[in-house]
């Protein structure tokens, strides 16, 4: 799933955590991704055939969500904001099993339609590289299009949980 969809779950999730800023909130929904990247870069992640068993795979996946509970809980010296925080970051491997694997599809301006990639195989292993993967392949069966109205109206809706609770808080700051 794309930062969009992933981020809708953050916003959403504001009211539960209030001490913790947005932008965490943010970057726990959208951590996979980020040491995707990293790994990526440092050429312990190819993706491909192997698929990403570092960021993405259900066993560090877990892990990485652990550490996110036990280091936000220890900065916040809060349970629940690390409970919650964990929780985001595990959010971005359930969005990512419902929705991967995403084909690359791309649009063309010229003749103005989107392209669909071929559907893909499972690219979320269960636990390293040569462990079976998974995977709902929602993205392999709608089109890009719906995609991404899909993930747009995650955002709204995220964001307007967001808003309310903002508005809530100043409402009663005021009172
Ligand atoms: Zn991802």
């Amino acid at each position: 799933m794309g930062p969009l969809g992933h981020f809708s779950v953050g916003l959403a999730a504001k009211p539960a955590a209030p001490k913790v800023p947005l932008g965490i909130l943010l970057l726990a929904t959208w951590l996979l991704d980020v040491l995707a990247i990293v790994f990526g870069f440092a050429g312990i992640e190819r993706g491909g055939s192997a698929g990403l068993p570092w960021s993405h795979g259900l066993f560090m996946s877990v892990t990485w969500s652990v550490l996110a509970v036990i280091f936000t809980s220890r900065i916040y010296r809060d349970r629940r904001a690390g409970a919650v925080v964990g929780l985001l970051v595990f959010s971005h491997w359930v969005l990512d099993f419902v929705s991967h694997p995403i084909p690359f599809s791309s649009f063309s301006w010229r003749l103005w339609q989107w392209s669909y990639g071929h559907p893909l195989p499972c690219d979320l292993p269960l636990l390293f590289g040569d462990s079976p993967k998974v995977g709902l392949g929602l993205y392999n069966t709608i089109s890009a299009v719906e995609a991404t109205a899909l993930e747009f109206g995650m955002f709204i809706l995220g964001g307007a949980l967001y808003a309310m609770h903002v508005v809530k808080k100043r409402e009663a700051g005021r009172s």
